[in-house]
């Protein structure tokens, strides 16, 4: 039986699109040759590229706006180190608003001044600073739009003229936002859009080309533009996956489609949570995340009985980051419904229970 799957990620990807990109495995729309053995010059892997890059651009809304789709390897966390190669030349700002804007900042301290223009850290990341005011001479700010181990999503962002960086890993495609306010959006597939190994970098491309030191040429965004997302080989299984999981994306809808299902997702859980005096929530509620839900129990005693119950009905991925506890549920994009409906049950029989 397939299980109810609320990873963090690498998380769950839609039906179809495991079965698609299982038969490709084996053989690729029926050119005799599997999917990972031909070369990514040949003119089927150019064409899935070329379809990956403009299907990401088309759902953001940034067509013909300046913009350039990159699927590169080294996950988001190479990501930290390449927007400040590419973008820092004196000073950059940073909204710290978790681990993992933390692990951004420590790779762009490597390369400049940084500064933390607002943090959440005391409250141990529980919600999302507000009201701070962004100094006008950064090169740009960087910014988590949505914080996986806490649970917490930007919702109104910062109104500056200072270029906006941000690392939408895990909410990219998810919600309805006026992409063309960010210069550059990066994501690791493995959370909305594929298999781990490729990251998407959507990069406005007059914000490059303006730091002074030599960037090596694999961070170097200008090479990737120019070489099409092909200046070495890229990671073709996940690119292909993304594809895939875009397309998946498209027929349903677009991005307002997936955001109406992910909002009633996320009102069922959060609406249990509050209701429900056996759980209490993590996150402040107006930061509170649509993908991540963090919750904890709140007598201990009922623990065992929780996941033995949830274990029984098939549910995985749900505890929480350790540098939380409690639990986490994420409900991506590929979630269904049904999923959330089945773990809601269950904490509403251990209500009865306790
Ligand atoms: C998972 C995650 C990362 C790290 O991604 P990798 O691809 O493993 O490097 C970075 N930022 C956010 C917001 C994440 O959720």
């Amino acid at each position: 039986m397939k299980k109810h799957n609320f990873s963090a990620g690498p998380c769950i990807l839609p039906k179809e699109v495991m079965q698609k990109a299982s038969e490709a495995v084996l053989e690729l729309d029926g050119i005799g040759l599997s999917l990972i053995e031909i070369s990514h010059r040949s003119k089927e892997f150019v064409a899935i590229m070329d379809k990956a890059r403009s299907l990401a651009l088309e759902l953001l809304g940034l067509e013909g706006k300046g913009y350039q789709a990159l699927f590169l390897h080294g996950g988001a966390s190479l990501q930290f180190l390449m927007t400040a190669y590419n973008l820092l030349d004196k000073k950059a700002g940073y909204v710290n608003t978790g681990t993992w804007s933390q692990k951004a900042i420590k790779e762009a301290r490597l390369l400049g001044d940084v500064v933390e223009v607002a943090s959440s850290q005391e409250q141990n990341f529980n919600h999302i600073p507000k009201g701070y005011s962004v100094p006008s001479d950064l090169d740009y700010l960087h910014l988590t739009s949505n914080n996986t181990i806490f649970g917490t999503q930007i919702k109104e962002f910062p109104k500056t003229n200072v270029p906006l960086v941000c690392d939408m890993s895990s909410d990219i495609f998810s919600r309805q936002l006026d992409f063309s306010k960010f210069d550059l959006i990066y994501a690791g597939a493995q959370k909305n859009m594929g298999p781990a190994g490729a990251t998407l970098v959507v990069v406005k491309e007059d914000i490059l080309g303006k730091v002074s030191r030599k960037i090596p040429s694999m961070l170097d965004y200008s090479i990737h533009v120019k070489q099409e997302s092909m200046f070495n080989t890229p990671p073709v299984f996940a690119v292909y996956v993304s594809m895939l999981t875009l397309q998946w994306l498209k027929d349903l809808g677009g991005i307002a489609a997936i955001e109406e299902i992910n909002e009633r997702k996320a009102n069922l859980i959060y609406s249990e949570i509050d209701l429900n005096p056996v759980f209490s929530g993590y996150a402040a509620k107006e930061d509170r995340s649509l993908m991540n839900a963090t919750f904890n129990i709140t007598d201990d005693a009922l623990k065992d009985t929780f996941d033995t119950m949830c274990k029984e009905a098939g549910i995985s991925g749900i505890n929480g980051h350790r540098s939380v506890g409690g639990y986490r549920a994420s409900m991506y994009n590929a979630l269904p419904m049904e999923s959330v409906g089945v773990l809601v049950d269950i904490m509403s029989e251990l209500e009865k229970k306790g």
